[in-house]
């Protein structure tokens, strides 16, 4: 049998043994067609290793490994149970935080910090979902004296979960969290470009003592095994983080297969609204990290920065020395706030989007070029002078990369704000608290941070109006993604007719 690991390194955790195959039925195993390919460190631009590819046929046997552990063992096994392994897994992800943090650092990209970080909300999420395992209730509803009738929330069935690389572990979490919670199995493909964690996370899986088949991990590309996950006929349901683009691929896949039920968390173009009278140093943290954090490859990035003319020039000034300030570099320095984009491909469309800018006329406050000349790293780029109809105002970048535009009134700010296809999250800075509350009344986002940015919290949901998604994940609103209700009603006097 081919191997399915591989011995790797990273200064953090000196040697260690990477899982490579493809997680099914609690076993690592080589995919079908033996078909392998190459994950790249996007600091080094160096294959990392090989891992096992899934085709069609690996994502027919994991469906059936997880629609067998469905059908069997996990119906058998009661709701306090499958919060015990959850809780359990959480506890394994931590104390096994500085590996998954290392391997996430050197497969992605990001700073080691950010990763640790990372690992630590990847344990919250699994152990808060491992809480409400055994608290999935229905109801009792009283229609006449003569019926019974009580609803039940039951699980889907078996979910195709697809996820991107930004976070690869913590999009893992999101995806296995409540649907596992809720009594269903899971087959989930990672992002090409980020295998690695899940894997290590999958070996943490069995040793949780999950039984076979309820969660299989599977790498793979998104046009092969994802696209047959999507359009699979023993596939319930489909939850999905990427973009928008493959959104609606997915959509269509569920709509001409076995309409599968689907959730989406997909593209934003987030605004940050900073208003004369906020506190300038707090909301320039705040802006640096809405845009920055994660070397700008979040959904919910604030990439489109609002400031009121009264602050408008001291505004720019300041946040250029604070984005200066950023440390550009090795993602294993413990100081390193920004590593490198993730592939080529994103390092290119973002080099893109910056010519476009140029081109356009906006003004490059700061950054604008490469970063050293290994890897795929940008400076920081702050545009400012940016008019609502240039593309880097209405496309989502996914790079660190900000456009700056000024505004006047409330009014006007609230319809700028709203002109976008996306509604995925907002900020507003103010002391006012009047004017928070109105202007977040009138943001059409499924979040909005006030004097705060990017700062998810696994009690608290999150995802998106318009184009930017369906469905909520994450709090107690991502159970209802994962459940359905079957109403049952019982006669309890003589016939009626
Ligand atoms: P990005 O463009 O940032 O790489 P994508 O939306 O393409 O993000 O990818 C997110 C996830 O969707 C990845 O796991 C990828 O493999 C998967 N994917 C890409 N294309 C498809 C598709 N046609 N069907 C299903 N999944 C896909």
């Amino acid at each position: 049998m081919a191997s399915v690991s591989v011995e790797l390194h990273t200064p953090i955790t000196g040697k260690f043994t990477q899982p490579t195959g493809l997680f099914i039925n609690n076993e690592f195993v080589p995919g079908v067609d033996g078909r392998t390919f190459e994950v790249i460190n996007p600091s080094t631009e160096e294959v990392i290793t090989s891992v096992h590819e899934a085709t069609e046929k690996d994502v027919d046997i994991a469906v059936a490994a997880a629609r067998k552990a469905f059908e069997g063992t996990w119906k058998q096994t009661t709701p306090e149970q499958r919060g015990k392994y959850l809780v359990k897994l959480a506890d394994l992800i931590e104390e096994n935080k500085d590996l998954l943090a290392a391997v996430e650092s050197l497969d992605n990209g990001k700073s080691i910090t950010m990763a640790r970080a990372d690992v630590g909300a990847v344990a919250g999420v699994i152990r808060y979902y491992g809480g409400w395992a055994d608290k999935i209730e229905g109801k009792v509803i009283d229609t006449n004296p003569d019926t019974f009738t009580y609803t039940k929330q039951e699980p889907i069935g078996v979910c195709g979960q697809i996820i991107p690389w930004n976070f690869p572990l913590l999009m893992f979490s999101w995806k296995i969290g409540p649907a596992i919670a809720t009594g269903n199995t899971v087959v989930i493909k990672t992002a090409e470009q980020t295998p690695l964690s899940a894997l290590i996370a999958a070996r943490l899986i069995k040793e949780a003592g999950f039984p076979p088949g309820v969660i299989n991990v599977i790498t793979g590309f998104g046009k092969i095994a994802g696209a047959a996950l999507s359009a699979h006929m023993d596939v319930d349901k489909v939850a999905f983080t990427g973009s928008t683009v493959v959104g609606r691929q997915i959509m269509k896949a569920a709509a001409s297969s076995n309409l599968k039920k689907v959730t989406l968390e997909l593209g934003g173009k987030s605004p940050n609204i900073i208003f004369n009278d906020a506190d300038i140093e707090n909301a320039i943290s705040w802006v640096n990290f809405g845009i920055f954090f994660n070397h700008g490859q979040c959904c919910c990035a604030g990439s489109r920065v609002y400031v009121q003319s009264g602050i408008y020039d001291k505004f720019v000034e300041r946040f250029k020395a604070r984005a200066l300030a950023n440390k550009v570099g090795d993602p294993f320095l413990p100081d390193t706030f920004q590593g490198p984009q993730v592939s080529q491909l994103q390092y290119d469309r973002i080099m893109g989007y910056i010519q476009e800018g140029k081109k356009a006329g906006a003004t490059v406050v700061t950054g604008g070029e490469r970063h050293g000349d290994k890897g795929y790293f940008i400076q920081p780029t702050i545009f400012s002078n940016v008019t609502e109809d240039m593309k880097i105002m209405q496309e989502e970048i996914f790079g660190p990369v900000c456009s700056i535009a000024k505004f006047d009134t409330e009014e006007e700010i609230i319809k700028t704000a709203n002109n976008s296809i996306y509604g995925l999250a907002s900020g507003i800075h103010t002391k006012d608290l009047n004017t928070a509350i109105r202007v977040a009344n009138g943001l059409r986002a499924g979040t909005v941070w006030i004097n705060q940015y990017n700062m998810l919290h696994h009690q608290i949901p999150f995802g998106g109006y318009k184009e930017s998604g369906m469905g909520r994940e994450l709090g107690e609103a991502a159970l209802a993604n994962y459940t359905q209700v079957k109403s049952v009603s019982m006669r309890l006097g003589n016939a009626l007719f």
